[in-house]
């Protein structure tokens, strides 16, 4: 029997135990894939004090930008040097497919750490203004500090990519960061704290603390000493998350939830949108919270769209995780996967049409873990619980609509507004609609192209701030203005504004 590896969490450089386990599951087969150690308030504490210590020593807080650039850009060379590690974790612990782990999970994180690695050394931390004239000469200087201690939360669905969304930025800018990622899904940034220590990252500035939400979650958006969390994961613990922190008034930046609509148009390449669509809501059995969940089909083209979807669909093919020939795997649990199927039903209870899928696949193979089937919904209407939740199933709901106003009615009534696409062979026309999306991505013609340098974040529910982007370390500092006097004496002051009459 193969020993089940167990990782500790880490604090101030250490690897540290607490004789507590969260039992990491294999969601393919529900099978014990490792043991983490367990944090909680106390370890949070910890982590806390030992990232404020980290950044009052100034040993990286006071790092010149380029250096901190550099060991920046030495871990992302060293992720790449680990990828089949870094993809084996994703895999066993989030059932990625091993082409997906290998192109996305992890080939996305390497690509997007480099860009933050490379902010490091350009971001303008200082910036002096012309000098002025009036009231007085003088000469302002404008410089963005590190915050101190910064917390992140991060979801199971992208543990990697999104948590690194979050230390990137945070420790380019000089500050230290505390962790607490999904209880479920902490094993690949475990084994990036691993790296950075390597490389060079001192001890303390980043800590890494897996727990559950209910403790160890909301001790760090409570402490403090902490002052900035971002959060990614469901606008529910998002409300919650803005709530507590405002005790403290920290800063906030949330990535929510989403309901993302794609909107196909009467003259789109209907080879490309029919692949496109699927993509957009299959991938990662829509897991991804700016899956494509609706699609809004015109009524001329519903029928011809809805079969050509089917038929394409079912080429997906399900199966083990590390083999390249899989498509698709499991759900990432048991909860999540009553959840899938419980909304599926609701669905048909609502008047929707299951034409593919809707169940558990066939097969001894899918028999333990937490598989469904990928499953399409047609005559779905926009009031229904299946278009108005997300789902985060391999689930897609197809509306119907007249013209082009009615589409946009339907994508933008919605709590969310994460992200849309639009399908469509004229350029000029898709950018118009573009316009009328409530939405903080529209993709044209394509669905999950995220570039680090492009912000990233939700209109409405979706969330506030944004994540990625050249000026996202702006999420992690604080602005001070520095005025310098230049005009020397004190008759040129302004002081008799108070000051008019003589001392006796
Ligand atoms: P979740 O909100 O249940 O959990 C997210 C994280 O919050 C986990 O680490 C969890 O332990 C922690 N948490 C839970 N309760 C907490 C509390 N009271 N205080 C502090 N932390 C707490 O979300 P999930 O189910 O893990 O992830 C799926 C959700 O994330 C979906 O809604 C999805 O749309 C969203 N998501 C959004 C983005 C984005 O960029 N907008 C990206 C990925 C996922």
């Amino acid at each position: 029997m193969t020993e089940v590896p167990t990782y500790g969490m880490l604090i101030n450089g250490e690897s540290r135990e607490t004789g507590e386990w969260l039992e990491i599951r294999n969601p393919q087969d529900d099978s014990l894939a490792a043991r983490v150690a367990r944090g909680s308030t106390a370890e949070i504490d910890e982590a806390v004090t030992a990232a404020k210590r980290a950044f009052n020593s100034g040993v990286w807080s006071k790092r010149s930008p380029v250096e901190r650039s550099r060991v920046m850009a030495d871990i992302a060379e060293k992720m790449a040097e680990r990828i089949e590690d870094l993809v084996h974790v994703e895999m066993i612990a989030n059932g990625a497919t091993v082409r997906q782990a290998t192109g996305f999970h992890v080939g996305i994180a390497i690509q997007h750490f480099s860009y933050f690695a490379e902010l490091a050394g350009t971001y303008e931390f200082e910036t002096a203004l012309p000098p002025q004239t009036y009231p007085t000469l003088g000469q302002n200087i404008i410089r963005r500090e590190p915050i101190g201690v910064c917390g992140a939360i991060s979801p199971w669905n992208f543990p990697l990519v999104l948590t690194l969304w979050k230390i990137g930025p945070a420790i380019a800018a000089g500050n230290s960061i505390v962790v607490k990622p999904d209880e479920k899904t902490p094993l690949s940034l475990l084994e990036f704290g691993r790296i950075a220590e390597e490389c060079g990252l001192p001890p303390g500035v980043l800590n890494i603390v897996p727990g559950e939400g209910v403790d160890a979650g909301a001790r760090l958006v409570s402490h403090p000493d902490v002052g900035k969390v971002a959060f990614t994961g469901s606008t529910e613990i998002g409300r919650e998350i803005m709530r507590s922190a405002s005790d403290t008034v920290k800063r906030v930046t949330l990535e929510l939830g989403g309901k993302s609509p794609s909107i196909v148009l009467d003259d789109a390449d209907l080879q490309l949108a029919v692949d496109g669509v699927l993509f957009g809501c299959m991938f990662y059995s829509g897991q991804i919270c700016e899956s494509g969940t609706r699609v809004l089909v015109p009524d001329s083209l519903y029928d011809e769209f809805v079969e050509r979807l089917v038929r394409r669909a079912k080429t997906i093919k399900l199966g083990p995780t590390d083999d390249w020939e899989t498509d698709l795997g499991p759900i990432i649990s048991a909860k999540q996967h009553q959840r899938v199927l419980d909304l599926i039903a609701r669905g048909e209870d609502e008047g929707a049409k299951i034409v593919l899928g809707g169940g558990v696949p066939e097969g001894d193979e899918f028999r333990c873990g937490f598989w469904v089937e990928p499953t399409i919904l047609t005559e779905v209407t926009n009031d229904m619980k299946v278009a108005r939740e997300e789902i985060f199933g391999p689930v897609l709901c197809v509306l119907r609509y007249q013209d082009e106003d009615e589409a946009v009615e339907i994508a933008n009534d919605s709590i969310y507004g994460l992200a849309a696409t639009i399908w469509s062979s004229d350029n000029a026309r898709a950018l118009e609609l573009a316009e009328e999306l409530q939405a903080g991505t529209v993709w044209i013609n394509d669905h999950h192209q995220v570039n680090p340098a492009a912000p990233f974040g939700g209109y409405k529910q979706s969330g506030i701030g944004r994540e990625l982007g050249a000026n996202c370390l702006d999420e992690y500092t604080e602005t001070k203005t520095i005025y310098l006097d230049l005009s020397g004496d004190l008759e040129s002051r302004p002081y008799d504004l108070l000051l008019s009459h003589d001392e006796e």
